[in-house]
């Protein structure tokens, strides 16, 4: 990770904040064999257990792993589900490694987090920990509650009752991204059919909100990945974007017509669209690109893909911004529905469940004033945390 990335994921903090939601548990593990460092923060118990994914990463540290953790109370609140704000990092690269050595990591981690897990604190996947490293960590731990995201093959059979994994990869986040894109164009009295789109960055995140979207008649007009923008004003087919994409990695393999044109890659954030999904990495909105911006409306997908600063610049200018914690809570909605033992059908009502109100009661709270919708998501998330009263805390 370069510097401005670097500083990005830890803001400006030199120590970990410790206020009146938390953290509560700071957990810091060392595997002198293995020779990793570890860490899980649990921020705040008041809803319940403590929820959030493991990060591996070499520049992961206490102080961003406590952010994460912040964040994820807030996104657990403000789903409204009965989790607490958890995460937790291992402090090491995994990239070149071997797969048995990443595997003996994760397994080295799930031991020595044993204590707390799954009494106070759930795992699941972040960045470079996916189905089947969840798996490494439930087998290693030896409790199928140990984490979620597992694979759909992954089964637990107990008390008559079978439960199944639901990875990431059925495409929740997705969903509820897209879902919170039509409850904005709603709010602002919007048509959603013919609305054009913009999503930026296409993985997990961007493939299902493109999918969803085009589904209840929205246009996607331009997709980006790392190498490049895929730009058509007659609307980017779902199932075709995804066969090129599968065939040679990138976007730009869309097939051309006389209405499509590729682009460089960052031009995606200076289209004209009604929607814009920033759904790739942090920063992506920046002080180079900010003044640019000519989005109505933007859902982010990704996690913190601006700095508050820029946020706020673009709500002055009466851009409608659904935040990440809000707008992506679609995988932890998810993880709720796995750890009760929903099946994929049940899962997708529950994020719709969740989301559409939850945006909703967000933007009523903004009202007409000129309050950011943020500030109103954290508003009411910290009051849910205060009056919360998890049973496990009695
Ligand atoms: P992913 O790795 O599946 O996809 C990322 C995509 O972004 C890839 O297509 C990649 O080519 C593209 N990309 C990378 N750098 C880019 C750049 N500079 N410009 C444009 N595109 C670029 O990741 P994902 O799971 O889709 O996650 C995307 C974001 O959403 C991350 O910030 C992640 O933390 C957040 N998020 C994901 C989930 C989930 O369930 N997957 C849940 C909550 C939040």
């Amino acid at each position: 990770m370069d510097e401005t990335k670097k500083s990005a994921a830890q803001g400006t903090q030199t120590e970990i904040i410790y206020d009146e939601l938390g953290p509560e548990y700071v957990i810091e593990v060392y595997d002198p064999k293995l020779n990793f460092r570890g860490v899980a923060v649990l921020d705040n118990l008041n809803l319940g257990i403590a929820k959030g994914g493991i990060r591996m990463t070499g520049t992961v540290n206490p102080i961003e792993v406590s952010r994460l953790a912040r964040a994820m109370s807030y996104k657990n609140a403000m789903a409204g589900l009965p989790f607490g704000g958890g995460k937790s990092g291992i402090m090491v690269d995994p990239k070149g490694m071997s797969l048995n050595k990443k595997k003996a990591i994760i397994e080295s981690f799930a031991k020595m987090l044993r204590p707390f897990v799954p009494k106070y604190y759930i795992a699941g996947p972040d960045i470079n920990t996916t189905e089947r490293e969840m798996m490494w960590f439930a087998d290693a731990h030896g409790d199928w509650e140990s984490c979620t995201g597992k694979p759909a093959n992954y089964v637990s059979r107990k008390n008559g009752k079978t439960r199944r994994g639901l990875p990431h990869e059925l495409g929740s986040t997705g969903f509820g991204v897209a879902l919170s894109a039509k409850v904005a164009l709603e709010h602002l009295e919007m048509k959603l059919k013919g609305a054009e789109v913009t999503i930026a960055g296409y993985g997990n995140v961007g493939v299902f909100a493109h999918k969803f979207l085009e589904e209840w008649g929205a246009l996607v007009v331009a997709v980006s990945d790392s190498s490049g923008t895929i730009y058509d004003r007659s609307g980017l087919n779902y199932a075709k974007l995804m066969k090129a994409k599968a065939k040679t990695g990138s976007v730009l393999s869309y097939p051309v017509s006389t209405t499509s044109k590729k682009l460089t890659r960052d031009i995606i954030y200076e289209l004209s669209t009604d929607v814009l999904i920033p759904a790739a990495g942090p920063d992506v909105i920046n002080a180079t690109n900010v003044d640019r911006v000519k989005a109505k409306i933007i859902v982010e997908g990704a996690n913190i893909p601006m700095r508050e600063e820029f946020e706020k610049i673009l709500h002055r200018k009466n851009v409608l911004i659904i935040p990440d914690f809000v707008a992506n809570a679609g995988g932890v909605i998810s993880s709720y529905a796995e750890y009760m033992g929903y099946d994929s059908v049940k899962m997708f009502k529950l994020v719709e469940g969740k989301i559409v109100p939850n945006v909703k009661e967000m933007l009523l709270s903004v009202g007409k004033g000129s309050g950011m919708p943020r500030d109103a998501a954290i508003r009411i998330a910290k009051r849910r945390i205060l009056a919360g009263k998890a049973p496990f805390r009695k």
